[in-house]
């Protein structure tokens, strides 16, 4: 069977939905082709015993330039308080963003997460990265996220009962390797936006992405098997197309397109808990404990109640090498303060290629037209998060538009 459109995207993750839906929106003829069940990628969702469980711990962060294509109103979040829980000889501790929680800055000021040098030095950091121009952070020198908070005066004890762990659990890894210009980026989001979890999972937005498409637009279960340029091979069929747009996760995308560099994945483990009901009051994310297994572990239904059939508690606890239930439950309930036995295992998921690792140096804004009519996004192009792949899909289509309606965006530049 062979097809044709004006553009096909390979690939329904936010990167390729992102660029498809601007490109629909545009006028053009866009067909996208995905491999699996569903829209979304990464953000994956599904129903376990009337739970919602992510596939892995994510979160959406407002602060991304981005999710301001998103409706967030329709997703209908549920929200994190901004900061984390830090358990230092069992005594929990709140280290709170004062700007939301003013009671609480005592209570900051006291946690023994550093001294008051090191807590002035996280505001001063906050401060830097949440509201200076993006061109003067990039311009700022490169080193690693350790480097750069070490720099920035931050002392050993901030770094090993707050940052690594915080840090660890959005970057998937540990060792704070990571380029500063990612950390600064980062940072940013943190300090002007809030995270939130949909109420029907991270799945919803792709979904939402994919529900602009008009009906057809969209062939799950149809996974390309080699791309070429004008040409995309599936199992059920040639598409031949003006422009190609590959949207995959990196390993495919440089399976199918010489052009494009392998990238170093990063992965994560998720043990998914219920307990009789939570052992907070406030949702906020509990820290692993240096020299433990465990990056977090959140009461996920504390933010976000509709991930509960019932209202028993939800919990999501990763580790980023892979782990065994029974090796971490001690420690998972050590964080909640629960009995281990109160723990019903629910589920365990690994990511393996969870997302691409930005070492320095970073390259942020990778090229995404190949020539001939071949293009590419996805979030190996940018940052490893749902911002980047949303920016590089608008990017890509940027790209895309510039070659099968060059009339369209000259009158853009002119208008
Ligand atoms: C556990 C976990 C936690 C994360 N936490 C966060 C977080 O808190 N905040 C954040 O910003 N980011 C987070 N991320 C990263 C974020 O989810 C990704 O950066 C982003 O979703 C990547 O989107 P993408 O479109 O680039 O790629 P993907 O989502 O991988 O989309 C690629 C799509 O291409 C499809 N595909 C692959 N091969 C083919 C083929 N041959 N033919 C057709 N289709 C194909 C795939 O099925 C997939 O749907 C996390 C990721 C994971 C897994």
């Amino acid at each position: 069977m062979s097809s044709r459109a004006e553009v096909v995207v390979v690939g329904a993750g936010l990167a390729g939905l992102s660029a498809a839906v601007r490109l629909a929106a545009a006028g053009v003829d866009v067909h996208v082709l995905e491999a699996g069940a569903h829209a979304g990628g990464r953000l994956s969702t599904e129903r376990i015993d009337g739970f919602v469980v992510d596939r892995g711990f994510q979160v959406l962060n407002t602060g991304y330039p981005r999710a301001a294509d998103l409706d967030l109103g329709a997703l209908q979040l549920g929200w994190f308080e901004r900061g984390a829980v830090v358990r230092v000889d069992g005594t929990a501790h709140r280290v709170v963003d004062p700007r939301q929680r003013p009671a609480d800055v005592l209570g900051t000021a006291t946690a023994p997460v550093g001294s008051l040098r090191d807590k002035a030095a996280l505001a001063a950091f906050s401060v830097r990265a949440g509201y200076l121009p993006v061109g003067r952070l990039l311009a700022a020198p490169e080193r690693t996220a350790e480097q750069a908070l070490r720099a920035a005066g931050v002392g050993s004890t901030a770094l090993d009962r707050f940052f690594r762990p915080f840090l660890a659990g959005v970057l998937l890894e540990d060792e704070l390797g990571t380029s500063s210009r990612y950390l600064d980026l980062l940072w940013r989001s943190f300090v002007r936006g809030s995270i939130g979890l949909p109420a029907r999972g991270m799945q919803a937005v792709g979904e939402q992405l994919a529900d602009r498409l008009a009906p057809g637009r969209l062939s799950l279960h149809t996974a390309a098997r080699s791309v070429s340029p004008g040409s995309v091979v599936t199992d059920d069929g040639t598409w031949s197309a003006t422009a190609v747009v590959v949207a995959t996760d990196p390993d495919t995308a440089a399976r199918l397109l010489p052009a494009v560099e392998a990238s170093a994945p990063r992965q994560v483990t998720t043990h998914l808990h219920v307990l009789p009901e939570s052992p907070w009051r406030r949702p906020l994310i509990v820290l692993g404990a240096p020299g433990g297994r465990l990056v977090n572990s959140v009461v996920v239904s504390d933010a976000q109640p509709r991930y509960s059939p019932d209202g028993r508690a939800l919990l999501a606890s990763s580790t980023l090498a892979p782990t065994r239930e029974e090796e971490v439950r001690a420690e998972i309930a050590a964080a909640h303060d629960v009995a281990p036995d109160d723990l019903d295992h629910l589920t365990t998921v690994t990511v393996p290629g969870a997302q691409p690792a930005a070492l320095p140096p970073l390259r942020l804004r990778r090229p995404v037209e190949l020539g001939d009519g071949l293009f590419v996004c996805g979030d190996h192009r940018d940052t490893p998060s749902i911002q980047g792949a949303m920016a590089s899909g608008a990017r890509a289509a940027r790209a895309v538009l510039r070659t099968v309606r060059p009339a369209h965006h000259d009158d853009r530049r002119t208008s």
